[in-house]
This record gives structure tokens, sequence and C-alpha cells, in this order.
């Protein structure tokens, strides 16, 4: 098996320490197993993206050294895999439409990662939710057996109810983070999806959703994240330094490496 290891940031602000991090994290594991690393540019969500923030990652990646395999996918142009995939979930039977819409927008940005919540942005949309139940039934006892390796935690049963029916059918930008994560990890070939352990709750679905789509379920590596000086997980919507300020100021690659094995982190 080839190792395979992804970093899929979100163009919707620039990368901060705790990418850095991720990235070099997610590098690093491909580089030690002589295995492939890949960048994502996962901009789904057209209202909060940005091009120039895209630029900022090639940017920021390069002069942390990191190289990947190209042509690198960007999520924006495989929009209608995502809705074949959403297609193939109706005709099972495991979706259902929420109408309510004011909750399936708050809980839509709720399930998005790292503060993409469209919250406010989001025109009125009915939204396509995965049902547990019926994703139960139609797996019957395999439901049950659900599972994926974590190499920090090891193996893990997998129990979508931590996140409930989640919004995978989105009006304002089609696709859900889940679905479309699920399907690149799987066309991308990714063996190993080392993420921070801010993800990790999202795995519980994900696995779910590759089971459904008859997809491979890759293994895991969800790290610990780096905490500022009041102990909270540095991200971007809380003003974190950007990498790039760190770059203006002549710190060289090497300084970010040392800054970063002296940031305090999560325990898990
Ligand atoms: N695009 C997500 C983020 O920026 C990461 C998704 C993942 O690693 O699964 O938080």
């Amino acid at each position: 098996m080839t190792i395979r290891t992804r970093f899929a940031p979100s163009p919707t602000g620039y990368l901060h320490l705790g990418h850095a991090f991720s990235a070099l994290t997610a590098y690093g594991f491909a580089r030690d197993m002589d295995g492939e690393f890949i960048l994502r540019i996962e901009d789904i969500d057209h209202t909060r993206c940005r091009p120039a923030f895209e630029q900022a990652i090639y940017e920021d990646l390069n002069w942390l050294g990191v190289t990947w395999e190209t042509p690198n996918l960007r999520q924006s142009d495989h929009l209608s895999d995502y809705q074949a995939a959403l297609d193939q979930l109706r005709d099972l039977g495991v979706l259902y439409a929420d109408s309510r819409t004011r909750k399936g927008q708050a809980e839509a940005a709720l399930s998005a990662p790292q503060g993409e919540d469209t919250a406010g942005a989001a025109p009125a949309a009915p939204a396509w939710r995965l049902s547990l139940e019926a994703a139960r039934r139609h797996l019957g006892a395999r439901y049950d057996d659900l599972a994926f390796t974590d190499l920090v935690s090891g193996a893990q049963p997998a129990r979508p109810e931590v996140n409930g029916d989640v919004i995978l059918g989105r009006k304002d930008i089609g696709v859900a983070y889940h679905l479309a994560v699920v399907i690149d990890d799987a066309r991308q070939n990714i063996s190993h999806v080392v993420r921070g352990s801010d993800l990790f709750d999202a795995t519980h679905t994900q696995v779910l959703l590759q089971a459904l789509l008859d997809l491979p379920t890759p293994q895991y590596l969800h790290h610990a994240l780096l905490l500022d000086g009041e102990g909270r997980r540095l991200a971007k919507r809380k003003g974190s330094k950007s990498l790039r300020d760190y770059r203006a100021e002549g710190l060289t690659a090497a300084d970010i490496n040392e800054i970063i094995a002296q940031t305090p982190r999560s325990v898990a």
C-alpha cells in the first residue's frame, strides 16, 4: 500500500501556526514512511473562500519547505461529483429534506470545521440530512461494526450518533464538508488522514458515509492542537498571527519549527 497523506485547508483566511503544524505533521508522516503527500484546496464554500487566500496557502507552504504532488485538487472543480454522491445517497433512501431553514443553516454552520460557519451569509435553504435511522436499516448489522483506527488513540468504534443527522446537501453551496471530504479522501487514495483532533468527532460520520458509498476507510491520525497563551486552540477567526506575518518579520521555516516545538498543545 502506498502511504498517502493530505493537508486540506480552506482558503477562508491566512494560515497560522496551527495550520503549519498540521501540514508539517502530515507531510512529515508521508516523508518518514516513504509515501506521498498531497494538498487539497477545500473551497466549496464560495461565500467565504477567496483566491488571495488560496494563493497565500501555496506561498506559505513553499516557504515552510512543504512540497506536494501536482496537480493539486480544488474542490470547486468537482462540484458535480459531490452532487452525484448526494444523488447516490438519496437513491439509497438515507437522506431526508429539512425545510426548517433556520435550524438547517445553524446546524450546517456548526458541523463545518474550524469555524467555517456560513450562518448569516447563506440564503434561506432547505437542507438534505443524513438519516441515521435509515442508514442503520440500510447497513443492517454492519452499522454496529463500523470502526476506524486512530494512530494516536487506537481502535475506535464509529459512533455517528455524536453528530446526529448531519446536513449533507446545502442549497447555498450544494454540498456539506463531510460528504466532499469523504469523496476526495477516496478519490485521492488517502491511506492516512492526518489532521487536528478538533476533527476527531467528524470521523464518526465520515466512516458511516464511507460504508454507505462503498468507499474504503483510511487510517486516521488526529494530532494535538497548538494552544495560545490562554489555553485556547489557535484559529483564523480569533486573529491568530498568520504565517505571512512571521515571514514579514524575517523569520524562517526553521524558526517556525522552533516556535511550534515550544508552543503548548492539547492532550489529544
Ligand atoms: N478543510 C478543513 C479545514 O480547513 C479540513 C478538513 C479535513 O482535514 O478533513 O478545517
